[in-house]
């Protein structure tokens, strides 16, 4: 392998504010030493480790030969770090995210070197933490584009540029259109379409996906009231991706309630999707806020699901009503897989705890085959439909709609 003298490791606590903010200064401080203890165990003599602020460290592995090495090392901190803490007689559960830059010797002044090495940091807790990233040219490169994107989205905002579109889900039992997920379409003035696979991940770490996902619900609930009494006539709903970064935000209720009430939108016609990334955030808070959505009448939807915890606690103690099965296990369906077998368990469990289910990504007749065999209530994907605009939305439902066509 390549060789690269020395590294940096930029070590960041993953949410380690929440400890302060819960247990106070004094236990988060002992907390953090036990931390240091533990990068201490893995390094070797010659490594110099220092508290840079806060819950940040750095260490310089004096050496190490090659990336994969330094790979090795953080992997293995990463290890110590997520093995229980116990402080003050409680019990903690930390992780970290590290940047790692190796090679530090070809870099010229030490700002580029802590720089550089943050950068691979930030990526690596964009993934959702307790992870490790090597930096790389190419890496910073999609940081620069990340940055340019950020300010390029908030003019869009601002200039009210973005749209929605909006993806039929088709009810198997009828064949017929059950609503609506609506998705977020930005066309950039320079690079034409820009995927929200790419924009709103670069929103959701900046924060600038608070006053878009406000943007989001002001639209859809505009749409559903100019389509309560036509498209959606009959009983049709539309479903609204929620990031967790808006959901916790403390200005949430009173902005959805105002949107919904604004255009008097009944809230059985609107659905919210969120991801199990909201027990990363703040899962309490998170648990409330969707009561709250519950209590309004709208049903709550757990978007990507097999994708994170999928775990079943959370399932029962979240006000759940449906599950949407992540494209990936779509993908794999009648391969014959593990993968494949885990949807079968995943619909059964959806079944005896009494869950919608909603399969997305659905492109071929044979996926349709198989889900309908394994008695899915509810399919989205471009098989039936891509996400269309809301005058192509109007055409369909005033004909045939091609979701009834291809369901049979
Ligand atoms: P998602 O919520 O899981 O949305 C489904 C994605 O699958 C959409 O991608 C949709 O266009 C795509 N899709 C639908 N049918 C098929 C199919 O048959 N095959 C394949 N390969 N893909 C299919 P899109 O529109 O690019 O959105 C990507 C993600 O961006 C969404 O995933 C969602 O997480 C996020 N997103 C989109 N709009 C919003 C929004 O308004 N707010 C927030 N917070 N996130 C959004
Ligand atoms: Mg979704
Ligand atoms: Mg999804």
């Amino acid at each position: 392998g390549s060789r690269c003298g020395s590294a940096l490791l930029f070590i960041d606590l993953d949410r380690f504010k929440r400890v302060n903010k819960s247990f106070g200064h004094i236990t988060g401080n002992k907390l953090l030493a036990c931390a240091a203890q533990r990068i201490l165990s893995v390094v070797r003599a010659a490594d110099v480790i220092t508290r840079r602020s806060g819950d940040e460290f750095l260490v310089l592995l004096d050496d190490v030969g090659s990336p994969r090495r330094a790979a090795g090392m953080s992997r293995r901190i990463l290890h110590e770090l997520s093995l229980p803490f116990s402080v003050d007689g409680v019990t903690f559960h930390i992780s970290a995210s590290i940047g790692v830059l190796p090679g530090v010797e070809g870099f010229d002044t030490d700002a580029e070197v802590l720089r550089n090495a943050e950068i691979a940091m930030y990526r690596a807790k964009e993934r959702g933490g307790n992870n490790f990233k090597i930096y790389s040219p190419a890496l910073h490169r999609h940081e620069l584009e990340s940055f340019a994107l950020e300010a390029d989205l908030r003019l869009a905002l601002e200039r009210d540029a973005l749209e929605l579109a909006y993806q039929p889900i088709v009810n198997l039992g009828s064949g017929r259109v059950a609503g609506y997920e609506a998705l977020l379409r930005w066309t950039h003035p320079v690079l034409g379409p820009v995927s929200p696979a790419r924009f709103v991940p670069v929103a959701e770490a900046t924060g600038l996906i608070v006053p878009v996902g406000d943007w989001v619900l002001g639209a859809a609930c505009r749409q559903i009231a100019h389509w309560q009494d036509s498209v959606l006539g009959n009983g049709c709903y539309v479903s609204v991706n929620i990031s967790a970064r808006q959901l916790t935000h403390r200005h949430f209720l009173e902005g959805f309630a105002r949107s919904v009430e604004h255009h008097g939108v009944k809230p059985e016609r609107l659905r919210v999707e969120i991801t199990e990334s909201v027990l990363m955030e703040d899962a309490a808070k998170a648990r409330t806020r969707l009561l709250k959505l519950k209590e309004m009448g709208v049903r709550i939807l757990m978007d990507d699901f097999g994708t994170g915890y999928s775990s079943l606690s959370y399932l029962l103690s979240f006000p759940i009503d449906v599950i949407k099965i992540d494209r990936s296990f779509i993908r794999d369906l009648g391969s014959g897989s593990g993968r494949s077998r885990l949807v079968e368990s995943i619909m059964h469990l959806a079944e005896s705890i009494e869950l919608e289910t909603v399969a997305e990504g659905v492109e071929t007749q044979a996926q349709l085959q198989r889900l309908m065999e394994l008695g899915c209530g509810y399919c989205q994907g471009y098989l039936f439909s891509q996400p269309l605009a809301p005058g192509a939305v109007e055409t369909a439902a005033a004909g045939a709609s091609p979701a009834c066509i291809a369901a049979g």
